[in-house]
């Protein structure tokens, strides 16, 4: 749906969004998107990457930048529309809620990875190497090697309804806060700018908006201009809490809803076996809890255990294929599994009707990108914004480009 603003009571004035102090990440390194999910639901995983012949500064130094730009990001939203705020992949540490950063040792060098032309394509190809290659997730990589003097900043890149990336370029830009880059490229990886639409792209740059260099996807940036300085579009009348017909980056699932109370989902099981959410949430081994943004769909799959056969759903749920439901109210599901005679398979009949599931939407999907294309062709399924942020000694420009997402 896209959401026609009533006045202006949903947004705060610049300046009042939290300046986050320096927080020092207590996390530790994961090689996956850790389960479960601090905010279940389609998230935004952050990953530190270096070249395969690179430094690993994660711990002593980048880990707490990347923990105090995510809760810069992450107030600065909330003070721009109280009812939206980045799902940023948390993950409960001993020391509490913490990024949940994925460490990525890319497999490309230092030198491969210095021009920019192609650092894009090759830190994208390194992280799917590594198994980061969701529909469902968009990552932010803080991309940890040398430049090559070009003043670009960071490269973002999406579609509105899959894939999508934002980096940002450590070794490049000094001045401007990084919080800044990845805020605007985060915005990029969730598909700003939709277009056709917005009435103030560029000249000459689809990507990005010109009427005031205050938002936060102006093409310009300048040196020691913090995110709190920054607008999330200018206006609302280009990519976000606008009333126009084309997407609306408010209503992006990869955003928790803050105006809704979460919706509880109660997973009892009964024998031995496991119940995942087909989007990163719980995997949970015994019964559990956890909280979602209401009215989101959430598929659960059961796996039995060694020995034992799926039987039933019950409470929430009932027959005994996979359960997909939409979140509205207090719902309890109830698994029941017991001893089969004969030898087990991994997994349950109810998989089946999971993959069937899983294809409708991704044909879904592919439709909807192609609506993006003026001329759709069997080997581009789907074609996106992309920009550059480019910084001066004082002044910051970007270019704007297209990028294919996969
Ligand atoms: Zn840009």
């Amino acid at each position: 749906m896209l959401a026609a603003l009533a006045a202006g009571a949903l947004w705060a004035a610049p300046g009042q969004a939290l300046a986050a102090p320096a927080t020092t990440w207590c996390g530790t390194p994961g090689t996956v998107d850790r389960l479960p999910e601090g905010n279940p639901g389609a998230p935004v995983h952050w990953i530190y990457a270096i070249p395969s012949d690179g430094t690993d500064r994660l711990a002593t130094e980048i880990g707490t930048q990347m923990q105090t730009d995510a809760e810069t990001i992450d107030g600065w939203w909330r003070g721009q529309d109280p009812t939206r705020t980045p799902r940023f992949d948390t993950l409960g540490f001993g020391c509490g809620q913490q990024l949940d950063i994925s460490f990525v040792t890319l497999n490309s060098t230092a030198a491969e990875l210095q021009p920019i032309a192609s650092r894009f394509a090759r830190i994208l190809a390194g992280i799917e190497a590594a198994g980061f290659s969701s529909a469902v997730t968009k990552y932010i990589v803080y991309y940890d090697g040398p430049g090559d003097g070009t003043n670009v900043c960071g490269e973002g890149a999406g579609s509105a309804e899959s894939e999508g990336v934002a980096i940002e370029f450590l070794s490049a830009c000094d001045g401007l806060p990084s919080s800044v880059v990845v805020a605007h490229e985060l915005l990029h990886s969730l598909g700003a700018l939709p277009a056709p639409g917005p009435p103030h792209a560029c000249p000459g740059d689809d990507g990005h908006p010109c009427d005031s260099q205050l938002d936060l996807l102006y093409p310009v940036a300048t040196s020691g201009v913090p995110l709190t300085s920054l607008m999330l579009d200018v206006g609302h009348d280009d990519y976000y809490g606008h009333s126009g017909l084309w997407f609306d980056i408010q209503d992006s699932r990869w955003l928790r809803h803050l105006d809704t109370a979460p919706s509880h989902l109660s997973v009892v099981i009964q024998g031995a076996g496991t119940i995942a959410s087909d989007v990163p949430g719980i995997s949970c081994t015994a019964s559990c809890e956890s909280d979602w943004d209401a009215n989101q769909p959430v598929g659960l799959v059961a796996n039995a255990g060694p020995g034992m056969r799926f039987v039933r759903w019950s409470g929430g749920c009932t027959g005994n294929a996979d359960c997909t439901s939409r979140l509205r109210r207090r719902r309890r599901s109830r698994r029941s599994s017991r001893r089969r005679h004969l030898p087990c398979r991994s997994r349950s009949p109810a998989a089946a009707v999971f993959a069937r599931a899983r294809l409708l939407a991704y044909a879904r999907r592919v439709a909807s990108c192609r609506s993006l294309l003026s001329t759709p062709s069997r080997s581009v399924r789907c074609r996106s914004r992309a920009g550059a942020l480019r910084a001066g000694p004082a002044r910051a420009r970007e270019r704007g480009s297209r990028a294919r997402c996969r």
